[in-house]
């Protein structure tokens, strides 16, 4: 088992390897890097006549009473008091011993988010403790991590502080100093601070973008280390070579005249300046720039048949599996006369299933193969790939790239690559990060679309809105209703998807309302998104699994809870699935009821603009980076840690580091790239 290193660690047996690989963590060094993306200061009580709606915060009190609701689904409900002031606890997952174990008079502890409800003051699913004595506070921040079922962060925190204290970290191999690093940390050092941070140092500096050292010591070196992969990447590629494409033949034929449109005149001007590529015998290596919606995916397709009536392979490589099946699809609706050389390959296949498949990609019997990262694994063997598609690539690490470049070399033959990305990243940005690829850019909407009337309100008048959706319903919109992914929480996150599909069932009825998140298995996944895309149920409660792609032409409101917590591109990205027909659509951004300054000037943008380039300019003008999520969730991030947007002052400095180490110290160079980009292949599975 390739992945047998972890079991070194106490208490990890192969249960637990899979779920620490569901979140992308393979080795230790991948438990090292799992950093918390907040942290939470339990070493202080706040009164509850104290707290404040939306935050976070530790309380104490007894245990007044304790029941069990079963209206409108089951919850328990645990009174508290500290002597002042009462709280609810409400709990909508629970096991019968929890009921016993809130015992009245017991004193308990919570750490959670407080919210009002009409019974008064709430936290829901806080971490709490329950005791006849509380034990003393904590000392120290308390990290929180990005965890999964059956992982708790008890767990993550053990696994991690020992991974740091088992890894070898090799600091005194890879010292950075002499190329221009000043950073006097090491990596280790580096880490060590931030997964055990003293009570002192303020939160803010700690988390993402913060500018304490141990942080600025990582990101930086991720950049060196991208920054290298990518000089030897550019100087790999000056002395490869490419399958010609230049046939046209019966997948060209069977596109045009199933794809039920005209081609947009920038769509068929980014189809010939690729196809000018692919008739050369040197690696394409292509980005195409589009908005949301402007028809990426059949300029790729147009690519791939070129690829394929030349008699090669061609793969399409979607980011997450939902949308892989979507594009799959969607692709052999396109090509009648080639059911049978199309197929999908993801990473949930039987093994008996995925070994037919690898047989007859080897074999060449399926010549257009289109999946997740699962493509490019290991035991993937390809007859004669020529052309590699990556859609959407902002989402695929810097680890995915250089692992695809390596697992497509033939004898030093590479496959033509193009990369569609809807993330608008600014010229500048682009020329010091991908200075490797050529960029095409649609800069045209199909016709027919109408912009999206966007317009902000305030969580209080949410009632209002629901109303209003009633009134949508019965003209037979369709409703996306998006509520925002705690990544620090896996049930804080659940609550609130669940809550309010709760609440929107009991105004809609259960067939009316559908949801969708990432706990789901794939199947259910699709068939939530089928019932919705088929009108069955009008309103469909999502996290942002549906960021990505997801296409139901028939949508027409897109309702986003929290939408102050979003970054600017990902609220770009999650509106664009609205506005695809010919209908008029609506997007609707809810957020908390103070929001400010910087906060509503950021949604304001999206109110007043639909175009990408303006709001990722406008982004960079505003920046409020700590009003933006997790760096993963702002859109331009291959990045684990770095963020292009907010950390676009290092680039330069960077650059120049990673070229001088490429130029001067080959070992080092390869040192540093392998511990930054070897690792885990599973990224966004989700
Ligand atoms: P994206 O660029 O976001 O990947 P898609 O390729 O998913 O966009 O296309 C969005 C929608 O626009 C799809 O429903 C697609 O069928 C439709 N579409 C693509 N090209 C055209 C066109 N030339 N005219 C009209 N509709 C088009
Ligand atoms: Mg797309």
């Amino acid at each position: 088992m390739a992945n047998s290193e972890l079991q070194k660690l106490n208490g990890v047996g192969a249960a637990t390897i899979s779920q620490l690989n569901s979140l992308g963590l393979f080795t230790i060094q991948d438990l090292c890097f799992h950093l918390p993306n907040t942290y939470q200061n339990k070493t202080k009580v706040t009164p509850i006549s104290n707290l404040d709606i939306g935050e976070e915060a530790l309380i104490e009190g007894e245990v007044v009473s304790v029941q069990a609701i079963y209206r409108p689904r089951k919850m328990l409900v645990a009174k508290i008091s500290d002597g002042y002031s009462y709280l609810n606890l409400r709990l909508f997952y629970f096991h019968p011993n929890q009921t016993r174990q809130f015992q009245k008079g017991l004193s308990i502890r919570c750490y959670g988010k407080t919210s009002l409800s009409k019974y008064g003051l709430e936290m829901i699913h806080p971490d709490y403790e329950i005791n006849q004595k509380l034990p003393p506070l904590q000392k120290t921040l308390n990290p929180t991590y990005r965890i999964c079922k059956g992982i708790s962060q008890n767990k993550i925190k053990k696994f991690i502080q020992e991974a740091i204290k088992v890894y070898d970290f090799e600091d005194e191999a890879i010292n950075l100093n002499h190329y221009g690093d000043d950073n006097a940390l090491s990596i280790k050092d580096a880490l060590e601070i931030i997964h055990n941070p003293s009570a002192d140092i303020p939160i803010d500096d700690l988390i993402p973008g913060g500018t304490h050292p141990a942080r600025v010591k990582l990101l930086k070196e991720e950049l060196i280390a991208f920054q290298t992969g990518m000089v030897s990447l550019r100087s790999k590629m000056k002395t490869s070579k490419a399958e010609p494409c230049i046939e046209n033949g019966s997948w060209r034929e069977d596109f045009l005249s199933m794809f039920p449109y005209e081609l947009t005149a920038a769509q068929s001007r980014v189809e010939s300046e690729i196809n000018k590529d692919l008739i050369k015998s040197e690696p394409m290596m292509r980005l195409v720039q589009g908005d949301v919606g402007s028809g990426k995916t059949a300029v790729a397709v147009l690519a791939a048949t070129k690829a394929l009536d030349s008699n090669f392979q061609a793969a399409f490589m979607a980011p997450t599996t939902l949308l892989a099946q979507q594009h799959f699809e969607n692709i052999k609706n396109f090509f009648p006369n080639h059911i049978d050389e199309i197929e999908l390959l993801t990473s949930g296949l039987t093994k008996s299933v995925r070994k037919k498949i690898l047989e007859k990609i080897k074999l060449g019997k399926i010549k257009f193969i289109v999946g997740t990262h699962a493509i490019f694994q290991a035991d993937v063997e390809y007859c004669n790939l020529a052309l590699a598609i990556i859609d959407e690539q902002h989402r695929f690490g810097v680890n995915q790239r250089l692992a695809l470049i390596k697992k497509t070399e033939n004898q030093n033959i590479h496959p033509h690559q193009l990369t569609l990305t809807a993330t608008p990243i600014p010229r500048t940005l682009s020329m010091s990060i991908y200075a490797n690829m050529d960029v095409s850019v649609i800069d045209e909407m199909p016709p027919g679309r109408q912009p999206i009337i966007t317009s902000m309100l305030s969580m209080q008048s949410k009632e209002n809105l629901i109303s209003r959706t009633r009134e949508a319903i019965s003209k037979d919109s369709l409703i996306y209703w998006i509520c925002p992914l705690v990544e620090e929480s896996e049930t804080l996150d659940l609550s609130s998807v669940t809550q309010t599909h709760e609440i929107l069932c009991d105004e809609f009825g259960e067939d009316k309302v559908g949801l969708v998140h990432g706990k789901l298995s794939k199947d259910s996944k699709n068939e939530e998104i089928d019932k919705f895309r088929d009108g069955k149920t009008k309103i469909l409660v999502s996290t942002t699994v549906i960021e990505v792609g997801v296409d139901v032409p028939d949508a027409d409101i897109m309702i986003i809870e929290n939408a102050e917590r979003f970054g600017l591109a990902q609220l770009h990205q999650l509106r664009g699935r609205v506005g695809r027909g010919s209908k008029q659509s609506y997007c609707i951004l809810l957020h908390k009821d103070k929001l400010n300054e910087v906060s509503s000037e950021r949604l304001d943008v999206l109110c007043q603009t639909q175009d990408g380039f303006k709001i990722a300019e406008k982004d960079l003008e505003i920046r409020g980076p700590g009003e933006i999520m997790g760096a993963q969730q702002t859109g331009i991030v291959p990045f684990k840690y770095a963020n292009l947007i907010r950390d676009s002052r290092y680039l330069e400095e960077t650059k120049l580091i990673a070229e001088k180490i490429f130029n001067e110290d080959r070992q080092l160079a390869n040192k540093l790239i392998k511990r930054w980009v070897s690792g885990s292949m599973a990224y966004a599975d989700a």
